[in-house]
């Protein structure tokens, strides 16, 4: 019924013309032509199902763990899986092999990356002196709480500033900088290469969240000279709910990284059994103990929908499918009524757009109950994700359209209270 519009037909050229268009094959989504059937711009929450996962947890619970049992541990490569799957993560990060563990969950991992960099500023000439973390002010909030406690333990003070301002808060006081790659509610992209230059230069190490980016854009970890970084699997990496998180430990870094969590996993000899701790020589210091397999698995069979995939080209289309809902938001909706707070600039954009909406809830329900899911953020904000090995310019186009009628049934923007 819309083919004649002008946004749908730019919508099917741009999706013709989409390199990764075939890609959204791989995953389990809805027919969008079905009426009833919802477009899904909430895989920065939780990525949508790749069509591999299920046979492989199926295969994985009726062989590995119903007939071969402990054998697994050996024969179907359980105990090396959690290297293994880092290094299907490390290209899309910009990692060289051997420096990412996949297991735990973003909290715990940024818990021991900020405390294994400040021991490690600990051991550097002076670096006892240095009695302050710096936070990113408007992080995602467990990475806050975790700091201060990583903070308390260490006995450093945290410093929370606004995320621009971090590069030049850094001084000879700084341990470390924990920055959040893009900020989750905004969508805004910060200057990783930036901040991990001025961290560097006064001395201190940098953690980074990649929570918002990884899966959508490049990140660049070894190139920047990132000390260590976290991130989780669940969002733009597609491994399912609760999936494992991982943790990047610079190659160079991994001889003195000292882990807070130092378990049976993380030792050079773990059957040795030995009552004294010995750290594994490489990234392996990351682990701690056994792993969620089912979940690790399954995370490992929802990577191969990156095989063969140009990080290059997630980024170009990220940003074009952003660019459209941004031009198609404000051909539809009324001036005013919304406010992106994602930067227009491409240099300062994640993959999410978030519009400010003093109705968000309602607002982002009704979307919902058309068959639009997006998210929303207290106090008033709407959070659309777009994943660009699914997300198509269709989507986008019907998103933009659906928001400015449920807008419209939601009257002007003076009328929330
Ligand atoms: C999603 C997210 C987390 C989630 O942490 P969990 O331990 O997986 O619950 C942490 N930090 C950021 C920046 C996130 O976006």
């Amino acid at each position: 019924m819309d083919a004649g519009q002008p946004g749908a037909q730019q919508a099917a050229r741009l999706d013709a013309a989409d390199p990764l268009a075939a890609r959204r094959e791989l995953f389990v989504l809805d027919d969008p032509d079905r009426p009833g059937d919802a477009v899904y711009l909430d895989g920065n929450s939780l990525g949508a199902l790749p069509r591999a996962v299920p046979d492989r947890v199926a295969d994985v619970i009726a062989r590995e763990w119903g007939r071969l049992r402990i054998r697994s541990w050996t024969e179907s490569g359980w105990w090396e899986a959690p290297e293994r799957i880092g290094d299907r993560i490390a290209p899309l990060v910009g990692a060289a092999p051997g420096q990412i563990v996949v297991g735990d969950s973003t909290s715990v991992n940024v818990f021991k990356a900020l405390v294994g960099a400040v021991r490690m500023a600990d051991e550097d000439p002076g670096g006892t002196g240095r009695d302050e973390i710096l936070v990113d002010a408007a992080t995602f909030p467990t990475d806050g709480y975790l700091a201060h406690s990583a903070a308390r333990l260490t006995g450093r003070t945290v410093r929370a500033l606004p995320p621009g301002d971090l590069a030049d808060a850094v001084s000879e006081r700084t341990a470390a900088v924990l920055l959040n790659h893009v900020d989750y509610r905004t969508g805004e992209l910060h200057d990783l290469p930036g901040t991990t230059a001025a961290a560097h230069a006064a001395g201190a190490y940098l953690v980074a969240d990649l929570c918002h980016s990884a899966g959508a854009l490049p990140v660049g970890l070894d190139e920047h000279g990132v000390d260590f970084a976290v991130g989780c699997t669940y969002k733009y990496l597609n491994g399912g709910p609760g999936a494992p998180a991982y943790v990047y430990l610079r190659a160079a870094h991994q001889g003195r990284f000292d882990s807070p969590l130092p378990g049976w996993h993380s030792h050079r000899d773990p059957f040795g059994m030995t009552p004294d701790f010995a750290p594994a020589a490489d990234a392996r210091r990351g682990r701690v103990g056994t792993p969620d397999l089912l979940s690790m698995l399954a995370l490992e069979a929802a990577l191969t929908v990156w095989d063969g995939v140009a990080i290059a080209d997630v980024r170009a289309k990220s940003l074009a499918l952003s660019d459209f809902f941004l031009r198609r938001v404000e051909h539809y909706v009324p001036d005013g009524r919304v406010t992106s707070l994602t930067p227009r600039e491409h240099a300062r954009r994640g993959s999410q757009v978030a519009l400010a909406c003093p109705d968000a809830e309602a607002v982002m329900a009704g979307l919902i109950a058309r068959g639009v899911v997006g998210d929303f953020r207290r106090p008033g904000v709407l959070r659309f994700g777009f994943t660009p090995l699914y997300t198509s310019f269709a989507d986008v186009e019907r998103a933009a359209r659906t928001l400015a009628e449920v807008l419209a049934d939601h009257g002007g923007a003076g009328s929330a209270g």
